[in-house]
């Protein structure tokens, strides 16, 4: 049940059918390493975002291909960002009319971690201000949660490169594949990633740029995505689209923006 497929008129038949859901694909257009295309975030959020549609009988609404990744442009040609409070403001703004539509429940299919902040805003205020629940899937989280190897540890890394293998494998060049260790920026300071730092076994949070922690040459960073495998990209968006799509009809759907149960 794609919109952009749907006529006005077969839109309004689903709402005036009691359905109140709606699914709204987050992507990102970003380096994703030498390997990735720039779309990967957006692809991925768009595949799920269409196949839980599908399951569950849930109106999508079109995806937004441009998410917060100011952090991945130093270095990196292709990059294409909006900051923090133009997107919060194009979220909302789509929000706000999907809301006028008659959808209480919004699902944001989130493909890129920098949009999460900006989401968790729109979550808050669409509740506080129009009575709309805003639930907010990390994908990467949700395959992490239900197999611990599915988590994408960082960028372009291996669980994201598997599931590229799976959905879009034209697009995956393996030939290219370049992973290499991260930059220690201080001593005794070990980098975790472009905003996880360890000390002593303590991890604190600080953002730097993906060019100031791993070469521009790779940009992909985590888990080394030689070791990807298309199957187990293809368990990883099975085992996710199963799950989310059970959580939406029966638990999602079930919670009331009032509170309470229904
Ligand atoms: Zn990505």
């Amino acid at each position: 049940m794609q919109m952009e497929q749907m006529t006005h008129e077969e839109v309004k038949a689903y709402f005036q059918a009691g359905n109140d859901m709606v699914i709204l694909p987050c992507g990102s257009t970003e380096q994703h390493g030498k390997h990735l295309p720039l779309g990967t975030d957006l692809l991925i959020a768009s595949h799920l975002a269409h196949a839980v549609g599908e399951k569950g009988g849930i109106l999508v609404a079109p995806s937004l291909a441009y998410g917060y990744a100011e952090y991945h442009k130093e270095g990196f040609t292709g990059t294409i960002s909006f900051d923090q409070d133009l997107l919060y403001a194009v979220y909302y703004r789509i929000a706000e009319q999907l809301a006028e539509m008659g959808t209480k429940h919004i699902v944001f299919l989130n493909g890129h971690g920098g949009n999460t902040h900006v989401l968790s805003r729109v979550s808050m205020n669409l509740r506080i201000q129009h009575q709309v629940l805003g639930l907010i899937v990390d994908w990467w989280k949700t395959a992490g949660q239900l197999q611990p190897q599915w988590a994408e540890k960082g960028h372009a890394g291996k669980a994201e490169t598997s599931v590229m293998m799976h959905l879009y494998p034209d697009l995956v060049h393996q030939s290219q594949i370049c992973f290499e260790p991260f930059f220690t920026l201080a001593d005794g300071v070990e980098t975790k990633g472009s905003a996880s730092f360890s000390y002593q076994g303590v991890t604190y949070q600080l953002w730097m740029n993906t060019c100031d922690v791993v070469s521009t040459e790779s940009g992909s960073y985590g888990e080394d995505p030689h070791l990807s495998s298309a199957e187990e990209g293809r368990q990883s968006m099975e085992a996710v689209v199963d799950h989310l799509t059970d959580f939406l009809l029966h638990g999602f759907q079930k919670m009331h923006p009032a509170g309470g149960f229904r």
